[in-house]
Parts: structure tokens; C-alpha cells; sequence
């Protein structure tokens, strides 16, 4: 992983690019307490997506970590986790928005958060809004109430340098975003890394 450059998504951006089977993504936080919400597609069919809940029903867990595959829509495996430092990534929630900035944060001016950056950047690869899902939120930390089930938004658990790396299952079109979210992020909008390797 050292041998490869690492790339940069700015805070409160996002950025696409595509990964072979068999590549490994390392998504990396550089400087701690900061998410990064992930989507993968088919390459070949970008109809086919990640699901959370078909992921999480066979992994009969909402954490997942090391050894974990991310299914898609179509019960195929997508990624699988093969390294993590923090283990501890949200695949509950959906990618913040200008929509939960209006309605969580009250803004009048929203921001348009991961999901705008998520669809700005698979545009030219001729995704559309509509068909961006619940994305895997590397270092989301969101304990939930085991008698309620109440949700809570926590400080992440990542410190600087910290990551967690995908191997592609088949050729894919990812997303990727420094999350725009305050509450995901303790507070403070920093950027994340990533490398492709393989
Ligand atoms: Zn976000």
C-alpha cells in the first residue's frame, strides 16, 4: 500500500473512479474523526449497487469489519473488507444531503452534502440521483440502543491514519466522499485519503 500515491478528496467533496477486480481500495483518515461514505456499482451494469440490507441480513450484524463482504441489490458480492484498523463503519444511514441539513440542522442554505457530491461525481458515468443507495460509511460511528433501538450519531472511533481497504469482487464504479455531515464528524470538516492498488 506505502508504494502507491495517495489520493485526496477535499473536505466536503467527493470524487469517482472506477477499480478492476481484484484491486484493493484503502480508504485512509489522515488526520482521525472524519467519514467517508462509500458506494460501489457494477462497472458493466450500473444498475447493480451495494445493498445495505441485503449486506446486513446475511451478515446477521450491523458492524462489519475485517472478513465481510458487501453484497448488491442483486445478492452478489461487490467488495469485500480485508483490512481495518477502527472497526467500527455505519451501513445504516443514508449519505447526508441538502435535505438533512434542512430538516436535522435547520439551514436555510443547505449544503448539499455526500449525496450531492456522490451524485455530481457519478454523473458522467451515467448514474443518476435516484439510484444512489444507503452508501457504506467507513468510520460512521452510530451506537444503537439494544432495547429501543434508538440511533446515535457518535464521534468516530478512527485516529489519524487509521483505514480500512476493499478488494473489488468484479469491476466496479465507486464513489467516495469526505463527509459534510458536523455530527458524523465531531464536529469539524477534515479531508480523507485513498489509494488503489493491485
Ligand atoms: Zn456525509
Amino acid at each position: 500500500m506505502c508504494s502507491e500515491p495517495h489520493r485526496t478528496i477535499a473536505p466536503r467533496s467527493g470524487a469517482a473512479f472506477t477499480l478492476d477486480r481484484g484491486q484493493r481500495l484503502t480508504v485512509i483518515d489522515p488526520m482521525g474523526e472524519q467519514v467517508a461514505d462509500l458506494l460501489a456499482f457494477n462497472r458493466h451494469d450500473t444498475a447493480e449497487v451495494i445493498s445495505s440490507g441485503r449486506t446486513l441480513d446475511y451478515a446477521s450484524r450491523i458492524y462489519l469489519t475485517t472478513g465481510d463482504p458487501l453484497y448488491s441489490n442483486r445478492s452478489n458480492v461487490l467488495l469485500r473488507i480485508v483490512e481495518d484498523t477502527v472497526g467500527r463503519h455505519d451501513f445504516l444511514l443514508t449519505p447526508c444531503s441538502a435535505e438533512t441539513f434542512r430538516i436535522i440542522y435547520g439551514d436555510t442554505d443547505p449544503h448539499r452534502g455526500c449525496f450531492g457530491n456522490l451524485a455530481a461525481a457519478l454523473a458522467p458515468y451515467g448514474i443518476l440521483p435516484d439510484a444512489i443507495p444507503v452508501a457504506f460509511n467507513c468510520f460512521m460511528n452510530v451506537p444503537v440502543d439494544a432495547a429501543t433501538g434508538a440511533l446515535t450519531v457518535a464521534a468516530p472511533l478512527s485516529r489519524a491514519g487509521d483505514h480500512v481497504t476493499f478488494e473489488a469482487a468484479t469491476d466496479l464504479v465507486v464513489g467516495l466522499t469526505a463527509c459534510s455531515a458536523l455530527q458524523s464528524n465531531n464536529g469539524s470538516f477534515k479531508p480523507i485519503h485513498y489509494v488503489i492498488s493491485g
